[in-house]
């Protein structure tokens, strides 16, 4: 079958007016203006019209949807002690169904912002003798038709055996394999999280299978401050030094790297994940985007968590990405939509080493594309379709999502499941969660569903 994604304007990177992106199978076959596309495939099933914008689908450089069941609690908060209150006590309790829900529910608010690739971190203890627990991630996005790059994020503090740690990356990554959407990274929650014996396992696991890393580094400066009294270095210099950076290795936040840690990360062209929603509710911090971005450091955009964010809208953070850089820098050209855009398109997808296959619209690449409505009041006039889609469209305006050739999204919803069925069935299980992990002080939900299942 083949399809044509007609749009008013089509960003393939440049803007095309009235223009086409033609899909066969998985991939992009040709992209140009509408009326010569349609003349030529005349067969074509059509989409999008001639008032839409059509962008490429968007990269979630960072979220963990092992928070998908604890979104909206606990966020006055700074991390460590966010960590202590919330993750720590919840994790323990994760299992492979709930990852499924809480992946789902995740899933289904990326795809209504435009996300088409999500580059995940679950964050979980399971116990020794648990099965393993993020399979459920997988499981999901199958579902959902949600392109991932999937990572256990291991940390062997409390006593936590470094085997178990293992055994979850193995059960991911076979998970992982039989999927055409889905890959693999070995995660490290953070080099804080883990003992010298398990970072130097997760370097092994990493380097040794050649797989790429997903790692949060310096979200704070109590961070930069225990690994330098630690290993005399800061997390980036450590993981130089260690060798982790011979694989590709996504770095989530950046946000406290100084002049010598930048200028490590460009050397190994690590790649960044910037997440403005979660550092501002967190209190982090500013990441210093603009500098990295000059120095040729490949940054994309992130959601985060649903817990630290606490909402999965990637549309939110691609605006607020632009917003915080201009009242940071306290000048209206700190970063323009363009350039939010391009680090939510192809600026991720580098980060991610995937350029190859995603982040443009281009012939032979993944048929990963967004539509977004220009058939209603918010987009009705268009004069810039990049300062449109950053500053003045919502979810609301997402109208169709491809993943791969299929319609993940269609008439403005999920095509896969029912989220009304998918909220209903989360909700007995998130408030056990809550109660199990001991936090009823934390949330009403604990209190209502409870006393309601
Ligand atoms: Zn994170």
């Amino acid at each position: 079958m083949t399809v044509l994604i007609r749009g008013g304007w089509v960003l393939a990177p440049e803007a095309i007016a009235d223009g086409a992106v033609v899909v066969e199978g998985a991939r992009i076959v040709e992209v140009g203006p509408y009326a010569d596309l349609v003349a030529r495939y005349p067969g074509a099933e059509v989409h999008g019209s001639a008032y839409d914008i059509v962008s490429p689908g968007f990269v979630n450089t960072h979220g963990h949807f092992s928070e998908g069941l604890i979104t909206g609690i606990a966020s006055d908060y700074t991390l460590w002690e966010w960590i202590c209150a919330l993750i720590n006590p919840v994790s323990s309790h994760l299992d492979r169904g709930s990852a499924y829900l809480g992946t789902l529910l995740s899933g289904i608010q990326m795809l209504r912002s435009g996300v088409t690739t999500a580059n995940d971190m679950f964050v979980c203890h399971p116990a020794d003798d648990a099965a393993p627990v993020t399979p459920g991630v997988v499981d999901a996005l199958e579902e959902l038709g949600l392109r991932g790059v999937l990572s256990f994020g291991a940390g062997d503090r409390g006593g936590r055996s470094i085997g178990r740690q293992v055994e979850e990356h193995d059960a991911l990554r076979e998970a992982v394999a039989s999927s055409t959407l889905q890959t693999f990274r070995v995660g490290i929650g953070a080099l804080g999280g883990q003992s010298d014996e398990m970072f130097a396992a997760s370097v092994e696991y990493a380097v040794g299978g050649g797989h790429g890393v997903h790692i949060h580094v310096q979200e704070i400066r109590e961070e930069v401050t225990a690994t330098f009294e630690r290993t005399g270095r800061t997390v980036v210099g450590h993981c130089a030094h260690e060798g982790l950076f011979a694989v590709p290795t996504l770095a989530a936040h950046c946000v406290w790297v100084d002049r010598a840690d930048r200028a490590l990360m460009a050397e190994h062209r690590v790649g960044v994940a910037h997440n403005p929603v979660a550092n501002m509710i967190l209190a982090s911090g500013v990441a210093p985007v603009t500098e990295m971005r000059q120095l040729g450091i490949d940054v994309g955009i992130g959601v985060d968590g649903a817990a630290s964010n606490d909402s999965q809208d990637f549309l939110q953070a691609m605006k607020s990405a632009a917003l915080l850089a201009r009242v940071h820098h306290q000048q209206a050209t700190a970063m323009s939509a363009r350039e939010a855009w391009e680090m939510a398109t192809i600026g991720g997808a580098r980060a991610l080493r995937m350029e190859a296959t995603i982040g443009t619209l281009e012939a032979g690449k993944q048929a990963d594309v967004v539509v977004l409505d220009g058939t209603g009041p918010t987009l009705a006039n268009v004069h810039d379709p990049y300062q449109a889609m950053v500053f003045v469209a919502g979810s609301r305006e997402v109208k169709e999502v491809w993943v791969g050739g299929r319609a993940s999204l269609l008439d403005f919803e999920v095509t896969a499941v029912d989220p009304g069925e998918v909220a209903a069935r989360s909700r007995p299980v998130a408030a056990d969660l809550v109660r199990r992990a001991g936090l009823p002080h934390l949330s009403v939900l604990a209190g209502s569903g409870s006393a309601g299942s």
